[in-house]
């Protein structure tokens, strides 16, 4: 069986060198050994390059919130895709809905899944509908947002990428959805990328939960909700319960 892959977006939670520090210790101490799955950690992009320099452990692998669309050279303020790699990146979250919100498009998502995979980056590609309807528009939404947002690659690198799945109504909510709810729609992503890109490596792909995870709804999501593994904020800077999702 494929190893469940568990995201902790610490998104802007951490407040200073230190105290990133002290969680990047606790979270690795507390993971199981022998872990049935696979940490990434994606911490502020200030403190990235002081973590990933000093963690001596091999159980996290590190990731990048975003990445800038520009190259290296006269971009003031922009985090280059190929510094991320250079500071030990192995993946980077595209298209976050807190990225979304603030104006990006799944155009620009798109130009960053190519980037990414040409700097030698798995992006993970967050994609999810505002809300809810009677109708199952939410459907068509997923399904636009996934196709636009993959616009750029082969079908053959679908191998490459991890596609999360966040409903933005269940980011940051008290609760997780029901399971059947988080399993419609892995079904359903599966079998677009299935239609659109590569029947085989569609129905393989990695497809991510996330949304108000933690240690005690993570392993009817998994089993119940079909994912792959999750995307999980606010429950990833505390540790024991980071640990007990990757459990
Ligand atoms: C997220 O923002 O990616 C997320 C899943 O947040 P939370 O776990 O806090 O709902």
């Amino acid at each position: 069986m494929k190893k469940a892959l568990v995201v902790a977006n610490w998104k802007s939670y951490v407040g200073s060198p230190k105290e990133g520090l002290a969680l990047l210790k606790e979270t690795d101490k507390t993971l199981p050994r022998g872990l049935s799955s696979k940490g990434v950690v994606c911490p502020p992009a200030l403190l990235f390059s002081h973590l990933t320099s000093v963690y001596r452990g091999s159980r996290i692998s590190f990731g990048t919130q975003d990445i800038s669309l520009a190259p290296l050279g006269a971009h003031t303020g922009e985090t280059t895709a190929a510094l991320a790699r250079a500071c030990g990146a192995t993946h980077t979250m595209v298209g976050h809905a807190e990225r979304r919100a603030t104006g990006e498009a799944s155009l620009a998502v798109a130009a960053k899944v190519r980037l990414a995979l040409d700097t030698r980056l798995t992006p993970i590609v967050c994609i999810g509908e505002t809300e809810r309807d009677h109708g199952a528009q939410y459907l068509s939404v997923i399904e636009l947002m996934l196709v636009d947002s993959l616009a750029k690659i082969e079908p053959g690198e679908l191998k490459k990428i991890v596609i999360a799945y966040e409903p933005v109504w269940a980011i940051g909510a008290p609760t997780a959805p029901d399971a059947r709810v988080v399993r419609e729609a892995v079904v359903y992503i599966k079998k677009i990328l299935a239609q659109r890109f590569d029947k085989e490596l569609g129905l393989k792909a990695t497809v991510l939960y996330g949304g108000a995870v933690d240690a005690e709804n993570a392993r009817n999501l998994l089993v119940e909700g079909q994912a792959s593994g999750f995307l999980v904020g606010r429950a990833s800077t505390d540790p024991k319960n980071f640990a007990g999702i990757i459990r």
